[in-house]
């Protein structure tokens, strides 16, 4: 089922989270299995992310070094066929433009359709991490805006190389992302506003948002994009904090600020344990919050651990 059709049938805020498929070389029985005590909160759906190939350096006899490409966590197709067979949920996966050309996007949208997959998170992508910006492939996306295109163009029937509309129709939701702090490479917010716009107006039927663990600052950017003329729901993503790496690492990594209030109290632990606590008790007090402001759904970056996702749900939904 849509995703949009999944809010607009939600009695109360939905539950949703998402996960990250294993590294290459270790099972699916764990994460899945790991995963299993979040049903209890009946999620409608559950996202897997996508992550493309990263490069690496192989040495050769002769000292020389050639650069290969390797993907550290392949899967995400399977991993969706895997989760709505077992669960009876829907699986939305994450659909890159970094690595992809046209006709790539084109037969992965068509594999998606064939599993049954209904909805697809649209996104750009990052650079590999050895490389320095992002660079489309030849024949590929430069910005989600234009994968969103393509989606709904192959909803329309239309094919990449079809002279004719085909008699099938794909008939994907597409969700995009949406960043409350901006994207890191935007250079305001008004101007980042005005891409998601487009995404949106290319035919996206939901936003989900970048981690933040400031609500006022949510708060902000829903009443921005509402201003920008964007009326799709917004699906606000939360994440428990459980490690003392993760202090430093998650504003690096995703670009966000942490509250002066939940950094004094972080900062005052000792352990991983202690930072867990407190990263689970902000978490409840945000998601209660957004509950309350009426939010359709909160989606959780579990990182594929469930155990802090499920303390919080379980206070919450
Ligand atoms: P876009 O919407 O294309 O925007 C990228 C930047 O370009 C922005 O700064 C925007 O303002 C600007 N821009 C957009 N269009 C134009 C234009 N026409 N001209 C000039 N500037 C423009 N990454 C993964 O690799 N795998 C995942 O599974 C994954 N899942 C994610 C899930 C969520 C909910 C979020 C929030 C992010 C996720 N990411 C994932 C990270 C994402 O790929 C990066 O943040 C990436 O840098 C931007 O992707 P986007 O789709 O937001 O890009």
């Amino acid at each position: 089922m849509k995703i949009t059709e999944h809010l607009k049938n939600a009695k109360s805020t939905l539950f949703s989270f998402e996960i990250l498929p294993p590294l290459k070389g270790q099972s699916l029985k764990e994460l899945l299995e790991g995963i299993e005590p979040l049903m209890e909160f009946k999620p409608p759906f559950v996202d897997v992310t996508y992550h493309r190939e990263e490069f690496i350096y192989k040495k050769h006899p002769n000292g020389l070094l050639e650069k290969v490409s390797t993907k550290k966590r392949p899967g995400t197709v399977g991993i969706c066929a895997a989760i709505m067979n077992r669960f009876h949920v829907d699986a939305v996966p994450h659909l890159l433009c970094g690595g992809f050309t046209k006709e790539e996007t084109e037969n992965a949208l068509i594999d998606l359709n064939f599993i049954g997959v209904d909805n697809v998170l649209a996104l750009r992508g990052d650079a590999p991490k050895t490389e320095g910006r992002f660079v489309a492939e030849k024949d590929g996306h430069h910005f989600a805006s234009e994968l969103v295109e393509q989606i709904i163009r192959m909803n329309n029937g239309k094919y990449l190389h079809e002279e004719t509309e085909t008699s099938f129709h794909t008939d994907f939701c597409v969700g995009v992302a949406g960043y409350p702090e901006k994207h890191f490479e935007a250079p305001s917010l008004k101007f980042d506003l005005n891409y998601l716009k487009e995404k949106v107006d290319k035919g996206a039927e939901y936003i989900v948002t970048q981690m933040f663990f400031d609500n006022k600052k949510f708060f902000e950017f829903e009443r921005k994009v509402r201003e920008a003329g964007i009326n799709v729901p917004i699906i606000p993503g939360l994440k428990p904090i459980t490690t003392l790496g993760q202090i430093t690492m998650l504003p690096r990594t995703f670009f966000l600020d942490l509250p002066d209030a939940l950094t004094d109290e972080l900062l005052q632990c000792k352990t991983n344990a202690e930072v867990k606590e407190v990263g689970i008790a902000w978490a409840i007090q945000q998601s209660k919050e957004l509950v309350n402001a009426g939010m359709p759904s909160i989606h959780f970056y579990t990182m594929s651990k469930a155990d802090a996702t499920y303390k919080i749900a379980k206070e919450v939904f």
